[in-house]
């Protein structure tokens, strides 16, 4: 079994678990070499800076307090304690180089701490597809690298969420997932990477065109997982959005802060 030197985190906001209803070559390939859940759930209310934020801080919004406003207009404190995984990254790994390209402005400057040394990047998906794959492709020693594609969301709130076009929108967001594990192949990294791929929220629950209520169409994820120690074809059970940090602490080999609610999902790594 290989280690794993690095850990990539792609999000495809508001994709719910509706990829199973679109053709998405690139993610079928990822879940054939790994883990997959298509009944993870993400955290109340199914809104972007609360679910993103519980996934990179390890903890439910009520503890990280972070909402779309709140991000937009803030820089989150680097002395909470419930730190982001780039936080903890940043503490193990001082020199480590760290990455997050998110289309979506406010995770980068208002859910991830300033000042921690992370590389951020914000464009619209294709460009910030090609941008995050020429990142890879110079920094092959990258540690961690989260991207965030904001496209599902926009067709889900424009189309109705779970429609024919937001579907397409989903396989467009697959092709420029494609891209980045592309580079990362490239560049010799795909054996020894931790690659997860997770929505953030469905949508379509109580307002065919809206999210944010506990209705399994918006809580419903999927959560997908391919790398060192993590057996083809397992299927997780029980995951919510907030384990992914505890996931990216095990796959780094960090210990994860005390206060964080994530859980590592048993039977997810081989060794478990
Ligand atoms: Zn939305």
């Amino acid at each position: 079994m290989n280690q794993c030197n690095r850990v990539f985190i792609i999000g495809w906001d508001g994709a719910g678990n509706f990829v199973r209803g679109a053709h998405t070559p690139v993610l079928d390939r990822l879940i054939q070499r790994g883990a997959i859940a298509f009944d993870a759930q993400t955290a109340s209310p199914t809104i972007s800076a609360q679910c993103w934020g519980a996934l990179l801080h390890g903890v439910s919004p009520v503890k990280h307090g972070l909402t779309n406003d709140i991000a937009a207009e803030r820089t989150f404190p680097s002395d909470s304690s419930y730190p982001s995984v780039f936080r903890v990254a940043r503490e193990a790994y001082p020199d480590a180089k760290l990455a997050a390209f998110s289309a979506w402005e406010p995770i980068n400057y208002g859910i991830i701490e300033p000042s921690i040394g992370v590389r951020k990047v914000s464009m619209p998906d294709r460009e910030l597809a090609y941008a995050a794959a020429s990142y890879i492709g110079e920094h092959p020693d990258v540690l961690l690298m989260f991207i965030d594609f904001d496209l599902p969301d926009a067709a889900g709130h424009r189309h109705g969420y779970n429609t024919p076009e937001q579907l397409r929108v989903i396989e467009e967001t697959d092709e420029h997932t494609g891209i980045i594990v592309d580079a990362i192949e490239k560049a010799g990294l795909l054996e020894d990477s931790l690659i997860i791929t997770v929505s953030d929220h469905g949508g379509g629950g109580e307002d065919t065109h809206g999210h944010g209520t506990d209705h399994p169409l918006d809580k419903t994820i999927f959560w997908g997982c391919a790398g060192p120690g993590i057996a083809p074809g397992t299927r997780v059970r029980g995951i919510t959005i907030t384990d992914t940090a505890a996931v990216v602490a095990h796959a780094l080999g960090v210990a994860a802060p005390a206060a964080w609610e994530a859980k590592l999902p048993a039977g997810l790594f081989n060794s478990i």
